[in-house]
């Protein structure tokens, strides 16, 4: 599981070293298709974006649906910061913050962090400066009372917009995507690969690939069980209560680009968004 905190942050900045389109893109695509960060690449945003005003967009979906690299794309769109709630705790502990050590404490004891204190360390952070034209939330929130937090916030922010996207998956295709999962033992990288050879099929860097421990159907089922569990009264509570505010993107096989996410959820997206027009 942990595997996942030591996966290198992507940067659509620092581009990883796959060719661009080209043919030799292609040729390379045939061989090994690339998961998730890495077909990032080739997204082009086309116009330029500006906000109407602040916006707050949580995403939800379940493991394996492309929720993160959905996350950064908008982020990179929009100009506004992605903040995933893992990540914020891992920091927090990492600086020693006062509320860092007591989370570091529970750890220590073997116990879980208590809600209160992560929605603490949460709402301090979405208080800073690059937070004020808005951010995109992975990870948050869990629970309905964290849904009528936010909506309380709103309140009192009224120029403020709010939206939820659910990314909606067929269980057949995230299957599909643990099954042709593969880690480079090197960079750690994740690649998709449909027949695996290890003769054949090698990560960019060289590196040999391998299946991460917990990518096996058993494993997976249960995670997307606790997913499922967590997030149904969520999605309940939006549809509810939402005013609009919850879109869905269907998932389902044959199995797309990112971009297509990223598209899509644009066009979830537009009413709050001037594209500017390059001339
Ligand atoms: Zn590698």
């Amino acid at each position: 599981m942990q595997i996942y905190s030591i996966i290198p942050n992507f940067n659509i900045n620092n581009r990883y070293n796959v060719p661009k389109q080209s043919s030799s893109f292609k040729s390379y695509n045939q061989n090994i298709r690339l998961l998730n960060v890495q077909h990032v690449d080739t997204v082009n945003f086309g116009n330029k974006t500006k906000l109407k005003q602040p916006i707050i967009i949580a995403l939800f979906g379940p493991p394996n649906g492309g929720k993160s690299t959905l996350a950064k794309l908008l982020s990179e769109y929009l100009g506004i910061v992605e903040i995933t709630t893992g990540n914020i705790f891992r920091a927090e502990i990492k600086k020693g913050t006062p509320l860092g050590l007591e989370m570091k404490s529970y750890m220590n004891k073997g116990e879980l962090i208590p809600d209160k204190l992560c929605d603490e360390i949460l709402w301090q952070r979405f208080t800073q400066d690059d937070c004020k034209n808005g951010f995109i939330l992975d990870g948050y929130p869990r629970t309905v009372k964290h849904a009528k937090k936010i909506n309380r916030y709103l309140k009192n922010h009224k120029g403020t917009k709010f939206k939820v996207i659910n990314l909606n998956a067929e269980k057949q295709l995230l299957f599909k995507r643990v099954n042709e999962r593969y880690i480079c033992r090197d960079c750690l990288k994740a690649t998709s690969v449909k027949d695996y050879n290890p003769a054949v099929n090698k990560c960019s860097c060289g590196g040999e690939l391998v299946k991460r421990p917990d990518d096996t159907p058993e494993v997976f089922s249960k995670r997307l069980e606790v997913y499922e569990k967590e997030t149904s009264p969520l999605i309940d509570f939006y549809r509810q209560n939402g005013d609009g505010v919850l879109s869905e993107i269907k998932l389902s096989l044959p199995d797309r680009e990112p971009q297509e996410t990223f598209w899509e959820a644009k066009e979830c997206l537009k009413e709050f968004i001037h594209e500017q027009n390059d001339k």
